[in-house]
């Protein structure tokens, strides 16, 4: 079932949803951007509906809240050790349909990837629910329909599109129906908007040959990519972090650990002990990124990493494409197939 509502309505629905969640959603925060009167669209706390930017793509993700930069997971003192205290409140986070699908990614790694299932995670993802922002034409990047994260049926509380100063949800979620029932205008059958069309394209190799982790098509990045590690931090699916241990005393015995974000774009990353560093250049840094992207993660759970949200493109500062570096590999992964055909047929 679902429901169409003026803006009014909507702001009704939202403050009603609040007595029971913490709603987090995509803001415009004016001049805040990375270019002098520029925006940027990141996730918030919003208190109420005309916050909410159902228009722009986020710069950023929603993973700010299930996965945050910068994380205290306990305090400790000589004697003892503490969590850090978590708002036991829901959540409810607005997302379109391809974060949807990077939740799965997500979830995936936290919980499924291992023996133990991450409690940090484990403990904010139980409080998340999800509302779906329907998608009514593509943004400049995206590369969903290509990955197949372009539409999604289920896993949402209600959907919402804003069409012509109207709110059309579909609302699979009975305990709710109520709260939009008393403020829509009419009732009807709604479905979410998604698009079938983007303006990029991508074709995704379907087998990686050993030859092209020494391709010389790595090495432009070299150059090109500063280290910077924006693409990491606005990526859906990217989910490394490091630790940082804060001492409040001279002792080093009082102070608190944090889980902070990491990324494999960002020198350091593949430091170890002695001073070894496995992955020296950006062009190899590089070419670790996008194969685990479209590669390593498909051979380990069957389905690929990336979204194709093209947040990475949007936000690089040196214009690296991602998209055309997925072609590039493509295009060297069938040439060396067709080498490979020539050699065998003599
Ligand atoms: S790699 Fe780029 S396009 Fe793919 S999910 Fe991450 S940010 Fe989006
Ligand atoms: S955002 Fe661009 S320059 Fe920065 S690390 Fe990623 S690819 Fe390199």
């Amino acid at each position: 079932m679902g429901f169409v509502m003026s803006a009014q309505g909507f702001d009704q629905v939202i403050s009603e949803l609040q007595k029971e969640y913490r709603v987090f959603a995509p803001v415009c925060k004016k001049g805040a951007g990375r270019y002098t009167d520029t925006d940027v669209v990141m996730y918030d706390e919003i208190t109420a509906a005309p916050e909410i930017d159902l228009v722009h793509k986020s710069d950023y993700s929603f993973k700010e809240f299930l996965n945050p930069l910068s994380e205290t997971l306990f305090f400790f003192t000589e004697q003892e050790v503490k969590e850090a205290d978590l708002n036991k409140k829901k959540v409810l986070i607005f997302l379109r349909s391809c974060d949807m699908h990077a939740v799965k990614r997500l979830d995936q790694i936290y919980l499924a990837n291992g023996k133990e299932e991450d409690w940090f995670y484990r403990r904010r993802r139980d409080l998340v629910h999800f509302a779906l922002i329907g998608c009514q034409s593509t943004f400049e990047n995206c590369f969903c329909v290509d990955m197949k994260s372009n539409q999604m049926d289920d896993g949402y509380l209600f959907s919402v599109d804003c069409i012509n100063g109207m709110y059309y949800s579909d609302v699979p979620e009975n305990s709710i129906k109520g709260i939009f029932a008393a403020a829509c205008e009419t009732e009807q059958d709604v479905s979410p908007c998604f698009v079938t069309e983007n303006k990029v394209h991508v074709t995704i190799p379907e087998d990686v040959p050993f030859e092209i982790l020494k391709d010389s098509l790595w090495d432009e990045y070299s150059t090109r990519c500063i280290g910077c590690g924006r693409c990491n931090f606005a990526c859906p699916t990217c989910t490394c972090y490091t630790m940082q241990d804060v001492f409040y005393t001279d002792n080093g015995k009082v102070g608190e650990r944090r889980r902070v974000g990491a990324s494999c774009m960002v020198d350091g990353y593949t430091n170890v002990a002695g001073g070894g560093q496995y992955r020296r250049s950006q062009g190899e840094r590089m070419r670790f990124k996008v194969l685990h992207k479209i590669y390593d993660y498909r051979k380990r759970f069957g389905y690929d990493m990336c979204v194709g949200c093209g947040r990475c493109d949007d936000i690089c500062p040196e214009y690296i494409s991602y998209t055309n570096i997925i072609n590039k590999v493509n295009a060297a992964c069938e040439a060396a197939k067709q080498g490979a055909e020539e050699v065998k047929n003599g």
